[in-house]
C-alpha cells in the first residue's frame, strides 16, 4: 500500500517527528510547528513505508546507484536503495564540502538517484549534484522525504517528495505565541512532549 499525504503526517505525528508548540528555529524566527525527520527514521517500519513512497515513484526509472548527503540522508538513501535492489553510497563533509570517501566512487555514465531527507534550501544535494556530475555520472532524479521549499527549489531534474510541509516562522515581535505568553522552546535543548 502506497502512503497518501495524510498518512505521512500521521505517521510524523505519532512518531514524535512533527511537533507542535512554540519554538525557536535555528534561524532565529519562532514557529507554532518543529520537524525532526530523524524522530521518524528511528523507526525502521516507518522507514520502510515513507521511503516506499519514493522508491515507488521511482522504479521505472533506469538507476544504477543510490546517493545521499551526510547524515540527513543516509538512512533515506540506503532504504529506498534496498527496496529498489540497488547499490547505496553517500557523500560527506571533509573541509567545508561534500566529497566521497570511503572508496566509494561513480563511473562515467552511471545513472544515480539523489536522496535526502528534508530539502529547505537544497544546498546539500545541490552539492550532490554536482559530485555526480564531476565523476560524468547521470543524475536521473531527485527523491526526498519532506519538502520544506515552500515550492521554491528546483534541481533541474525529476524531483519528488512524499509530503510537503510549509514552514510558517515569525519574528519574535510579530510571533502570536510570544503575544499569548507561552514559553519558548528551542527544541533539543531540553524535554519536550
Ligand atoms: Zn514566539
Amino acid at each position: 500500500m502506497i502512503l497518501n499525504e495524510e498518512m505521512i503526517l500521521e505517521i510524523f505525528e505519532n512518531s514524535g517527528a512533527l511537533l507542535r508548540g512554540h519554538f525557536l528555529l535555528t534561524s532565529g524566527r519562532h514557529s507554532n510547528v518543529y520537524f525532526q525527520c530523524a524522530k521518524v527514521l528511528q523507526y525502521p517500519g516507518y522507514a520502510e513505508k515513507i521511503c516506499g513512497v519514493i522508491a515507488e515513484h521511482f522504479k521505472s526509472f533506469q538507476i544504477d546507484t543510490v546517493i545521499a548527503p551526510a547524515i540527513g540522508g543516509i538512512v533515506v538513501g540506503q532504504e529506498v536503495a534496498r527496496q529498489l535492489n540497488k547499490k547505496s553510497i553517500f557523500t560527506e563533509r571533509e573541509d567545508k564540502s561534500l566529497t566521497l570517501r570511503r572508496g566509494f566512487t561513480l563511473e562515467k555514465g552511471e545513472k544515480v538517484l539523489v536522496c535526502e531527507d528534508v530539502v529547505t534550501t537544497g544546498g546539500s544535494v545541490f552539492e550532490v549534484i554536482d559530485i555526480v556530475k564531476n565523476y560524468g555520472a547521470e543524475v536521473v532524479g531527485v527523491g526526498y522525504i519532506v519538502d520544506r521549499s515552500n515550492g521554491k527549489v528546483n534541481f533541474g531534474f525529476p524531483q519528488f517528495s512524499t509530503i510537503k510541509l510549509e514552514v510558517i516562522s515569525f519574528t519574535q515581535d510579530e510571533c502570536p505565541s510570544c503575544k499569548d505568553g507561552i514559553e519558548v522552546i528551542k527544541p533539543g535543548s531540553r524535554k519536550i512532549k
